[in-house]
């Protein structure tokens, strides 16, 4: 049996361990079936009591009411970007984005090609180092949707509250932190998030609606790109990543032993604190985010010179620690440690990064 490393990939990310030794138990053979959930259709039982699982899982955890759909669609987070304004934006109408970083920007990019955005908020300028407080969102009490990214997965920064945008329905890219921790679910109009960062593997995208949107989509939409033949056919209009929608499904559960989302919110903030306490104790790291805004999913970090960020990475790569390089966007250093990141593996990185310290700093 090979040894696990420490994954800090920020995605496709760590998969919590007891859900892929499940996986591999019934890889060859689903129990009672005799084959694998990759070979059966997709409109059999199996599959059929699978989705319901997976579906009924996230209800449960995320608390969701009963006029949500809950959709596993493909084109990950990013087919999201231009799927959300064909259907709720259009030329004569205006919407809120709010811009903390990276990801905020391509779903501005794609929203302009339907209609007009209203930039409601953006930290550009200060380098996405933080998110805004309440009172700072210039909000159009006429806008179609706002839209936010919780969790900044690039820079590291996360909301640390649900945004106020009164009658105005609140969508939500919540790629790197759904499931991180509990959420006011009813005060958001739409979520959706790519499963690799913290539910799955790549290639199934999870996206909730309230039911009254539906009534605001426009005819003339192409079939797969109308968010109502996804909730009428219940995700099945065409042959989901059934796979993807299998280990969601293990995901959840291995998320209700832990406690939900409030256990794994206790235990997430704890095991970020090690890492920022770990950052703020010396000059020689510092962290990229304010500290108001820090994300505890994706930790974010500089050393003194590029030169010693090369040499960190190559270090701690040979250390066991993969992962840890920052995006090519904005360098640095990054420890995603979504739900599946193992505590040890954090304590890891503080000892090493004191170790590091010593040698070179
Ligand atoms: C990774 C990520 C995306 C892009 O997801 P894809 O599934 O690769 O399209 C979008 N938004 C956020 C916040 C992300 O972290």
């Amino acid at each position: 049996m090979t040894e696990r490393i420490y994954n800090f990939s920020a995605g496709p990310a760590v998969l919590p361990l007891p859900v892929l030794e499940a996986a591999q138990r019934e890889l060859v053979a689903l129990p009672g079936v005799g084959m694998s959930v990759m070979e059966i259709s997709h409109r059999s039982k199996t599959f059929d009591e699978i989705i319901g699982s997976a579906e009924a899982g996230l209800r449960e955890l995320m608390g969701l009411p009963d006029n949500y759909h809950v959709l596993f669609l493909q084109g990950g987070a990013s087919l999201q970007f231009s799927m959300i304004p064909m259907n709720f934006l259009s030329k004569d109408k205006s919407a809120d984005y709010v811009l903390t970083g990276s990801w905020g920007k391509k779903a501005i990019k794609e929203a302009k090609r339907e209609g007009n955005v209203n930039l409601a908020f953006s930290s550009q300028e200060e380098n996405f180092k933080r998110t805004p407080r309440q009172e700072e969102l210039k909000l159009d009490a006429k806008a179609a949707y706002c839209h936010v990214t919780t969790n900044e997965t690039i820079e590291g920064v996360e909301f640390q509250y649900t945004p106020d945008t009164g009658d105005v329905p609140l969508f939500a890219d919540m790629s790197s932190d759904i499931l991180s921790h509990p959420i006011p679910a009813e005060r958001y109009a739409l979520i959706y998030a790519g499963a690799q960062k913290n539910i799955g593997p790549s290639g199934v995208t999870v996206v909730i609606l309230r039911d009254d949107l539906l009534a605001r989509i426009p005819d003339g939409l192409h079939t797969m790109l109308d968010f109502r033949t996804h909730t009428e056919a219940k995700s099945l209009y065409n042959t989901p990543n059934t796979w993807g929608i299998y280990i969601i499904n293990l995901v959840c559960k291995w998320l209700k032993e832990k406690g939900g989302l409030a256990g794994m919110q206790a235990e997430n903030e704890a095991k970020a604190k090690l890492l920022y306490d770990a950052i703020d104790a010396t000059d020689f790291y510092r962290g990229h985010a304010e500290k108001d805004s820090r994300s505890i999913m994706t930790v974010t970090f500089r050393l003194p010179s590029e030169d010693l960020e090369k040499q960190f990475v190559k270090e701690s790569t040979a250390a066991g620690l993969d992962g840890l390089k920052g995006h090519r966007s904005v360098g640095g250093l990054r420890a995603s440690i979504y739900n599946a990141f193992p505590r040890a593996g954090v304590e890891a990185l503080v000892s090493f990064m004191k170790e590091f310290e010593r040698k070179n700093g």
